[in-house]
């Protein structure tokens, strides 16, 4: 009989939390989940709640680690960089990568959660569905759930709780009535909908298989992913108030005028774009950070519920994932001591955390201002050039996010440091050909250190 402190009780059946069961079910944990929404296996979800996600290197591994990845190649598609589509329909590729091993990879949020939680089941975790968590009692142990179908209320006994449980967590509102708890929530002023592309008559697919597409127009944007069905999932970002906002679009026709000025190419590929908006909500956006993380060894805070951040670059996933398996890391060398383990796993992430939500927010503004810019993709191609010629030197910000496992934080202080040294080599220049090189050498042996690129 595994010892109370064996079992670890999970609150959220979202991505992180099936994961997570998995890797702790692996390392021996007794594990079980309570989820608030019914099992998505057996019922048809509310629509626009299937937005797909960019998996990539950090994500990658942790799926790699649970051994869950060489499944997962048959519902993901590679992207092998950003296609930009401009009002006139010309497109540009602008490559994510050095070379095509650097992809991202484009996986429909259902499959995904549906993949995960099957896997989890297959290890003897026992998901509860329809189970809302009302409260944490982390001195007495309790938890309160309450049963979504039948309203009834319970409270089960739970030692170790994790709170996996997304950017609204219940966890972390238990946290917030302890006192002395940092916690602040920033929305931006846009929102999103998720819009479709639908396949072509035979299922194939209607833009390039193999970009992620953007449609960039200074204050809104427009993104499509590839689903391995031939659709593509759109994803519609607009300003909440004001011109060319939601709240601007208030009629079919407003929709419809607004895709014929503005994304006149994907128009023309969304037939059934009117009844689409007017049946998906608006979600918003917000940077959540919060601290401490855990009370004692009782309770923690895990991805979303510690750390949300923007989706502008395609890491909140990733990056859930890459706490899981520092969580697990550290469970291999210290047991069970939870309160060691969560005081470590705080420590170790949230400088890191902090980091990714900083950088989501420059990427969302270099998405929406600048993915179109003359001297924003020259600067690309130079961040690329250096990376050939100095590849454990200077690794694009881009890409040390997106294609290793380099802390975030080592990410955003190198990031700025290359910034600096781009600015001072791109001034004045307008082909790579022109590029000082000597210069470039002095400026990277200055300024940076080598690189442990670890796959
Ligand atoms: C538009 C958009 C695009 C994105 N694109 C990307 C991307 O390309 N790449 C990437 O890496 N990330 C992306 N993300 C971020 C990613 O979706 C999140 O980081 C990820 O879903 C977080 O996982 P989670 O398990 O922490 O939370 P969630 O996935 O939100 O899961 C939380 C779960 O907890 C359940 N729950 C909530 N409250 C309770 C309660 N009281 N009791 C019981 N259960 C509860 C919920 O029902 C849910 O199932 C995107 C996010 C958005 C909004």
């Amino acid at each position: 009989m595994k010892s109370a402190t064996e079992k670890v009780t999970l609150i959220g059946a979202g991505l992180n939390g099936p994961l997570l069961a998995i890797l702790l079910r692996q390392r021996g944990f007794a594990v079980e989940i309570y989820e608030r929404r019914p099992d998505m296996r057996r019922v048809r979800m509310s629509a626009g709640r299937s937005i797909n996600l960019a998996v990539s290197t950090r994500g990658i591994h942790a799926l790699q680690q649970a051994g869950l990845w060489e499944h997962m190649r048959s519902i993901i598609i590679p992207m092998k960089g950003r296609m930009m589509h401009s009002i006139a329909g010309e497109l540009t590729f602008q490559p994510y990568g050095k070379d095509e091993s650097e992809v991202i990879n484009s996986i429909s949020r259902a499959e995904l959660n549906i993949a995960l939680m099957n896997a989890a089941e297959e290890q003897g975790v026992a998901i509860h569905f329809n189970q809302r968590c009302t409260g944490y009692d982390a001195n007495a142990g309790e938890l309160r759930l309450r049963n979504e179908e039948s309203g009834e209320d319970v409270t089960r006994r739970a030692e170790v709780v994790i709170g996996c449980d997304g950017s609204a967590s219940a966890i972390r509102t238990e946290m917030l009535k302890l006192g002395r708890f940092n916690f602040s929530q920033v929305h931006l002023d846009y929102g999103y909908k998720e819009l479709t592309i639908p396949a072509g008559f035979h299922g194939e697919h209607l833009l390039e298989t193999n970009g992620l597409h953007i449609w960039p127009r200074g204050n809104h944007m427009l993104i499509a992913l590839p689903n391995v069905d031939g659709t593509f999932a759109c994803i519609l970002f607009l300003p909440f108030e004001g011109a060319d906002s939601f709240a601007s679009l208030c009629t079919p026709s407003d929709v419809v005028r607004f895709f014929e000025d503005r994304f006149p190419d994907a128009l023309r590929l969304m037939p059934q774009l009117a009844s689409n908006y007017a049946a998906n909500p608006t979600g918003s956006m917000v940077t959540v950070k919060c601290s401490p993380w855990h009370v004692e060894g009782k309770s923690l805070l895990l991805g979303d519920a510690a750390h949300a951040i923007v989706p502008f670059f395609g890491q909140g996933l990733n990056c859930g994932f890459e706490d899981c398996t520092v969580l697990v890391e550290l469970t291999d060398r210290h047991g069970a001591d939870w309160p060691g383990v969560f005081e470590r796993f705080e420590k170790e992430r949230k400088i890191n955390t902090d980091a990714i939500a900083d950088m989501a927010i420059e990427n969302f503004i270099e998405m929406r201002d600048r993915v179109a810019d003359a001297r924003f993709l020259f600067r690309k191609k130079v961040e690329l050039a250096l990376e050939a010629k100095y590849p454990n030197l200077f690794v694009p910000k881009y890409a040390m996010v997106t294609f290793h496992r380099i802390p975030y934080s080592v990410a955003l202080t190198r990031g700025a440091v290359q910034d600096r040294i781009l600015a001072e080599l791109c001034a004045g220049i307008e082909r790579v050909e022109n590029l000082d090189w000597d210069h470039a050498e002095e400026l990277i042996r200055r300024d940076l250190t080598p690189l442990e690129l670890r796959p």
